[in-house]
């Protein structure tokens, strides 16, 4: 993906909580024209007209003209759709999360879009008594943005939000966590994978020369005003950043060196193994999503599989999911990640045949 021109769909998230894609269909898509492909959305003979698919991965998802703007439509304004990227939405769609999963933790949860998607899942199949979304956010300041976001989708009733609280430090073991049955973890990265959104950290992309010049995950960034833009990016740098160190340039365009790009990439690493062992410590803890936005093996299928080799893994028996038990929409998908050297994959505890592993980014791993 990250190889695409500027041009994207504009993604939009029906929000099961508040409405329905039929009622949306109905009201906010009124007047534009239903295509079968993604492709008819992109093509060139379609400049000018409005068109919109439904994704055929993702429930709910729909692809819509590029730069059709629809921040100022009623539904975007009272969280009946969420404007969310299709890679944005699959790692909620694929921990799958049920009621009988009992409570489940978003480990890193600003600005909001996947802990809402999981709400907005579950709203759909119908909550368990008492069941709850923990949502962790580490910065205080992205907690209140999550607040926002969370109120608007209509999930704050389901939702404890845990402003400010690093994941790291939470104890698996304490009871106010026994219930937690799936863990979604979408932890800081270099972003390198990030596509077609003004503010997207540039500093991770040494060969490219264009910055993408249309918005996407942060679901609110329709705003082209370049002062506006400018002031975004810093912030988003600082704040989406690699947990570690955002790394040089990150107010500029500035190739980064490889050595600089190489050490960087290994501080992440260690920052998101240690999130997913983290993870997969809680005791009822059967799936876990792990997701990032970086085209990065380091970042990706290499911190996976460090995981699988940890202790807790191991011990409780974690592995990757097969592709025949992933749900319909990513069992489909074509696209598969990098095999792993030999001596990683063997040595991983569902490594049979490599890890197959989705390289948008993408993992799961269930026990
Ligand atoms: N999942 C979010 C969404 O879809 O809207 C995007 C998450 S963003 C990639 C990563 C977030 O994790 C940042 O807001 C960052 O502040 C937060 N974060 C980083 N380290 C954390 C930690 N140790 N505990 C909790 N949150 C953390």
């Amino acid at each position: 993906d990250a190889q695409l021109g500027p041009a994207h769909p504009r993604w939009v998230r029906v929000n099961a909580i508040k409405s329905s894609l039929d009622e949306q269909l109905d009201t906010t898509f009124n007047g534009f024209e239903i295509v079968p492909t993604i492709a008819d959305v992109m093509s060139p003979a379609s400049a000018g007209r409005k068109l919109i698919c439904l994704d055929a991965h993702v429930p709910n998802l729909v692809a819509a003209s590029p730069g059709t703007d629809f921040t100022k439509t009623s539904a975007y304004k009272s969280g009946a759709i969420i404007l969310q990227d299709k890679a944005s939405c699959f790692p909620a769609y694929l921990l799958d999360p049920r009621p009988e999963d009992g409570d489940i933790i978003d480990a890193c949860s600003a600005p909001g879009n996947k802990t809402t998607h999981l709400a907005a899942i579950l709203h759909e199949r119908g909550f368990a008594r008492g069941q709850k979304i923990f949502a962790f956010e580490k910065d205080k300041q992205r907690a209140k943005t999550l607040e926002k976001m969370v109120r608007t989708a209509g999930s704050d009733s389901v939702t404890v939000i845990y402003p400010g609280h690093d994941f790291l430090e939470t104890d698996p073991n304490s009871p106010e966590f026994r219930n937690v049955g799936a863990l979604l973890l979408d932890p800081s990265c270099s972003g390198s994978g990030i596509v077609g959104r003004d503010d997207a950290p540039q500093f991770h992309l040494p060969a490219l020369t264009n910055p993408p010049s249309t918005s996407s995950d942060a679901s609110n960034n329709n705003n082209n005003n370049s002062k506006s833009r400018k002031r975004k990016r810093r912030a988003d740098v600082k704040q989406t950043g690699p947990e570690p160190k955002p790394g040089p340039g990150t107010d500029t365009t500035e190739p980064e060196s490889e050595k600089d790009l190489q050490t960087r990439l290994s501080a992440l690493a260690s920052f998101q193994l240690a999130m997913v062992v983290h993870a997969l410590s809680f005791p009822v803890a059967k799936k876990v999503s792990y997701s990032t936005c970086s085209i990065h093996a380091e970042e990706n299928e290499q911190v996976v599989a460090a995981a699988l080799r940890s202790d807790v893994a191991r011990r409780r028996g974690w592995r990757v999911l097969r592709r025949d038990e992933q749900v319909r929409g990513m069992a489909e998908w074509p696209v598969r990640g990098q095999p792993l050297s030999s001596s990683s994959s063997s040595s991983t505890s569902g490594g049979e045949d490599g890890m197959e592993m989705d390289s948008t980014a993408l993992e799961g791993c269930v026990r």
